[in-house]
C-alpha cells in the first residue's frame, strides 16, 4: 500500500492537494476533519461530541479520533493506499497509528509537509470562512487553531524526521506548481516500491 501523510498547519493546502493526490495515485482520501463535518451534518452522536471541540478550535480527543480512523481504515484495506489529511495531529495519535499499521503489516510510505507562513495562513482561512461559512474559520478561532498546531501538532515534524520519512515543500504559489513539487518528492522517495508510480 502507498500511505501518504500530507502534513501542515490549518490553511496550508492539505485538502486541495490530498484530493489531487488521491486522484493521481488512486488512493483513498482520509480527512478526519471532513469525516467530522459529515458526522456533524448528519447529527450523529460522534458529530455532536466533535462539534463542541471543533467550534472552539480545539482538537477532538485522541481516543475519539483513533476509533473513528481505525474503523474507517479497516473498511478500505484492500485498496491501493491512503492519503491522510489532518491526521495524525498529536504524538499519541502518531504512536497508536504506527502500532495499528504494524499490526496490519503496513507502514507510512512518506510524509510531505507543506510550509506556509502564519500571516498567509490567516489570510487564506479568513477568506475561506467568508466563502464557506465554516464555523471554525473566524479570526479568533483561527488564531487558537494555529496555537494548538504549534503546541500539539508541530512536534510531529521532528517525530517523522527521526524516522527519515519527512520531506518539506514550500506551499505558497500556484496550486499546479506546488502539486508538481509534491509529486516529485513522493516519486523520488517511494520510487520502485510501488507499481502504481
Ligand atoms: P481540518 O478540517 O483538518 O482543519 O479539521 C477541523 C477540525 O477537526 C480541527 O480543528 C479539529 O478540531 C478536528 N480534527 C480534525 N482532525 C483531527 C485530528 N486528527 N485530531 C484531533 N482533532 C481533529
Amino acid at each position: 500500500m502507498l500511505n501518504l501523510i500530507l502534513f501542515g498547519p490549518p490553511g496550508a493546502g492539505k485538502g486541495t492537494h490530498s484530493i489531487k493526490l488521491s486522484e493521481k495515485y488512486k488512493l483513498v482520501h482520509l480527512s478526519t476533519g471532513d469525516i467530522f463535518r459529515s458526522e456533524i451534518a448528519n447529527k450523529t452522536n460522534l458529530g455532536l461530541e466533535a462539534k463542541s471541540f471543533i467550534d472552539k478550535g480545539k482538537l477532538v480527543p485522541d481516543e475519539v479520533v483513533l476509533n473513528m480512523l481505525f474503523s474507517f481504515m479497516d473498511k478500505h484495506l484492500d485498496e491501493n493506499g491512503f492519503v491522510f489529511d489532518g491526521f495524525p495531529r498529536t504524538i499519541v495519535q502518531a504512536d497508536k497509528f504506527g502500532k495499528m499499521l504494524e499490526d496490519r503489516k503496513i507502514s507510512v510510505s512518506t510524509v510531505v509537509s507543506l510550509e506556509v507562513n502564519e500571516e498567509e495562513l490567516i489570510t487564506r482561512l479568513v477568506k475561506r470562512g467568508l466563502a464557506s461559512g465554516r464555523t471554525d474559520d473566524t479570526e479568533e478561532v483561527i488564531r487558537h487553531r494555529l496555537e494548538v498546531y504549534n503546541e500539539q501538532t508541530k512536534p510531529l515534524l521532528e517525530y517523522y524526521n527521526k524516522k527519515n520519512l519527512l520531506h518539506t515543500v514550500y506551499g505558497v504559489g500556484s496550486v499546479d506548481t506546488i502539486f508538481e513539487e509534491i509529486c516529485n518528492v513522493i516519486e523520488k522517495n517511494v520510487k520502485g516500491k510501488y507499481d502504481l508510480i
